[in-house]
């Protein structure tokens, strides 16, 4: 097995096993090759990782912002001298080509990491003066938060939540999905290496359920979720009976605009970008594409052009463009998908079946003639499916496109400077971007509004979630008690 690691959980900083948890075995979607056999956390596994937590915490926080910094500086250093072994091991957990995770996975992780390391020592509280008397604040951790990541980027999720917590004086214990638990034990052993002290951040593997017992536990201080709508609520719920804090990362159905005086090439690269990249399991995708009437024809007969010329095939070939999905359940729910909106009478542009490259492909598919209320509209499908609607008018497709319970993302083509920011400040999204589409740069903030959830990763903005305020009132005079 080409990818095993020396053991399932990284705890305390050490490798730690415990066969008697559930079986987790992890293929490379590119074959189906069985790369490493884990184990889900017993409770045992997860109470010695909080408990390594709570009492690394305490230590790790009386450092000087700088000095954890510097730690994490370190990390960064080693992250980028491996990039090469990190991004191959990035593309056997998730199959995403090779070209994807070089540019884009484990360089955006290190990027968090360079900024927090940086920004936390310029944290600073506010003093207030109350007449002889003051007062000022102090930016404190939270204690040991949970981080709980999806499939899609799971060492750039790791990485984007340990960044702003562990800068900040917090501990962790991260819990990667169950389809990719790779690169977040790299990340815990590189960490080590980099001079952390032991416990500060600790990885379980584990199913749904593992995730819940880090939600519940009274030890944890703060739950941070990158999943979908329904798993949110679940962590939501769980929180809620302990008043934890919580970042929801969410699913999205988010709309992109295309006006008739849009730079139609830059228009349909940022389109296909927005649904393509990753097999589209992005949950910021551009899903849903308005293109206004008069340029509708044109739009699609060069995006088809474009799509068609995508190079699918091993992920870890050089030339690939577009790899498999990342497993037969998500290949069977994207291929029903896309049988349903042929059912309703969506016009197939490109794509449309399984890939030949392997098991678990599905051509990068365009559907046109979509209205409102197809699934395919209305639905996250997390693959490479394209939606085209037609609109007219700028008040009809800014009512479209926030008729929607999601509200993670929105982008806008046009010329027209002035009409770009009037209508991503009426559209009902975290993250917009006019005339670019799904970049995600550390220095802006990241995050949802609606369903999709709320809270923010990366700027000075998460740092927010991941420290409290205390306020300390400072007498100076002899106190006035009415007693
Ligand atoms: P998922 O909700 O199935 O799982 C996410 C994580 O939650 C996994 O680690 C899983 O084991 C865990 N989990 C499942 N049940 C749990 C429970 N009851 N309590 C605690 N944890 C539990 O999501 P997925 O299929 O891994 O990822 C795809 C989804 O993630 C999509 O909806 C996508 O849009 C979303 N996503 C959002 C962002 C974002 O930043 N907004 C980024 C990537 C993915």
């Amino acid at each position: 097995m080409r990818a095993q690691p020396k053991a399932s959980h990284f705890v305390n900083g050490a490798w730690m096993e415990d066969e008697a948890g559930d079986a987790l075995i992890v293929t490379y979607p590119g074959t189906g090759e069985v790369i490493a056999k884990l184990h889900a956390a017993t409770p045992a596994v997860i109470d010695a990782a909080i408990e390594g937590a709570v009492q690394a915490q305490k230590d790790w926080a009386a450092l000087r912002p700088v000095e954890r910094g510097r730690v994490l500086t370190r990390a960064v250093a080693i992250i980028r001298e491996r990039a090469e072994e990190l991004a191959q091991l990035e593309t056997l957990d998730t199959g995403k080509p090779i070209q994807e995770t070089r540019e884009a996975d484990w360089p955006s992780g290190a990027e968090a990491l360079e900024y927090f390391a940086g920004l936390a020592p310029t944290l600073t509280g506010e003093t207030m003066p109350l007449g002889g008397d003051f007062a000022y604040t102090i930016r404190e951790p939270l204690g040991v938060c949970a981080g709980i990541g999806a499939w899609n980027y799971p060492s750039q999720i790791a990485c984007w939540k340990a960044a702003p917590a562990l800068s900040t004086g917090n501990a962790m214990v991260f819990k990667p999905s169950e389809m990719t638990p790779l690169g977040a034990l790299r990340l815990a052993e590189i960490f080590i290496e980099a001079g952390m002290p032991a416990g500060v951040f600790n990885v379980v593997q584990g199913f749904g359920p593992v995730g819940a017992a880090l939600s519940s536990d009274p030890r944890i201080a703060k739950v941070s979720l990158t999943g979908s709508v329904p798993t949110g609520r679940k962590v939501y719920q769980a929180a809620a009976a302990g008043m934890k804090h919580v970042t929801m990362e969410l699913g999205g159905k988010s709309p992109l605009i295309v006006f008739e005086d849009a730079d139609l090439e830059s228009a349909i690269g940022a389109a296909m970008l927005g649904n393509f990249y990753s097999s589209g399991q992005i949950c910021s995708n551009g899903t849903r594409v308005f293109v206004q009437k008069g340029i509708k024809e044109a739009f699609l007969a060069r995006l088809k052009e474009r799509t068609e010329k995508i190079v699918a095939g091993d992920p870890l070939d050089e030339a690939t463009q577009f790899g498999p999905l990342i497993s037969a359940a998500q290949f069977d729910k994207v291929m029903s998908y896309i049988e349903t909106a042929k059912d309703e009478g969506a016009r197939l542009v490109c794509g449309g079946s399984a890939g030949n490259e392997g098991p678990l492909f599905v051509q990068p598919t365009v559907f046109a003639d979509v209205t409102d209320a197809m699934t395919i509209a209305r639905k996250e499908i997390f693959g490479p499916v394209m939606s085209v609607l037609e609109f007219e008018t700028e008040e009809d497709v800014i009512a479209r496109a926030n008729d929607t319970q999601f509200g993670l993302a929105a982008g806008v083509f046009t010329g027209d400077l002035a009409r770009g920011h009037r209508v991503v400040g009426q559209l009902q999204a975290g993250t917009t971007w006019i005339n670019a589409y799904n970049l995600t740069p550390v220095e802006m903030p990241f995050g949802a509004v609606k369903q999709s959830g709320f809270g923010r990763e990366n700027s000075r903005a998460a740092v927010e979630h991941y420290t409290q305020l205390k306020s300390v009132y400072v007498g100076m005079g002899p106190v006035e008690s009415p007693y």
